[in-house]
């Protein structure tokens, strides 16, 4: 079927928000087309558009013009192939680490015993083994969000979608926490898409890098990333050679999106 290497496309997609202060036109006229299997970061600044992009792709709202199409078919609503990590992991206090890790299992009838043996099969393999009887106040932060990337996997959904969800960790943990992501995303064969404002970690971890300017949001560049760097581990891409140039291409067209400002 057409679609079906095409895993996610917006076409021609327009997003107008209506309030009682009138209407805004959010994003204009997107075109991009997220391959199966492929890692798609959107950067850009702030009010670019970034969010509304990533609701649409849930399925949280319809756009205002245009298409939004999963595997082919239109987008109508929050789906079981869509999955979620964001910046905060969004874990139940009272709820044990495996009944956090299985809660979409639950929402979608599916929490026998074999899947949550399965849970944690799949804490173990995110380095958490022996976990799932404890409780989040137990973990550091880092270990949160493997228990939230063992609940974004459970599910076992074909697509990701990552809202910024390194940026509230320290470095060395963020940096751990990539290379997992990208390892288990990349063996899974899953297709995602990431927020995120740190450049570096956009190179490091896509295949293809997004850029958007604001008012109204729309794609001003597409940075395909070399191969070398796009089978190395985001931590091993970092000392790649070709590295520093890519990101400073990024750097610049990020500027030129901001208006030639000069952060990041
Ligand atoms: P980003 O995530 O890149 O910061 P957003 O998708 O949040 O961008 O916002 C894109 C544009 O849409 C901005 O101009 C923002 O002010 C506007 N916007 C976002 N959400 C709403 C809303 N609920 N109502 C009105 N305007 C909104």
């Amino acid at each position: 079927m057409a679609g079906e290497d095409n895993r996610l496309e917006l076409k021609d997609v327009s997003h107008v928000y209506v309030n009682e202060k009138g209407a805004s036109l959010a994003v204009e006229k997107l075109n991009l087309t997220v391959r199966r299997g492929e890692f798609v970061s959107l950067v850009g600044p702030s009010g670019c558009g970034k969010t509304t992009i990533l609701s649409m792709l849930a399925g949280l709202f319809p756009p205002s013009g245009g298409q939004v199409l999963l595997a082919g078919a239109p987008v109508l609503g929050p789906s079981r192939l869509v999955g979620y990590m964001l910046q905060q992991d969004f874990l139940f206090p009272w709820r044990t680490i495996r009944d956090n890790a299985a809660i979409g299992l639950e929402i979608t009838g599916g929490k026998t015993a074999a899947a949550l043996k399965e849970v944690d099969r799949l804490l173990t393999e995110l380095g958490l083994p022996g976990s799932g009887s404890k409780y989040p106040h137990e973990l550091s932060g880092g270990m949160r969000q493997r228990v939230a990337l063992a609940r974004m996997l459970a599910t076992n959904p074909e697509v990701m979608l990552l809202d910024e969800p390194f940026s509230a960790l320290d470095l060395h943990i963020k940096l751990q926490l990539e290379d997992l992501v990208d390892e288990t995303l990349k063996r899974l064969g899953k297709t995602a898409v990431l927020v995120t404002h740190d450049l570096a970690e956009a190179v490091a971890m896509s295949d293809r890098v997004i850029v958007l300017a604001a008012n109204p949001g729309r794609i001003v560049k597409e940075l395909v990333v070399p191969d070398a760097i796009r089978q190395a581990t985001p931590m091993e891409a970092r000392k790649l050679p070709g590295f520093q140039d890519v990101f400073d291409q990024l750097w610049a067209e990020l500027n030129r999106a901001e208006g030639g400002g000069g952060h990041a």
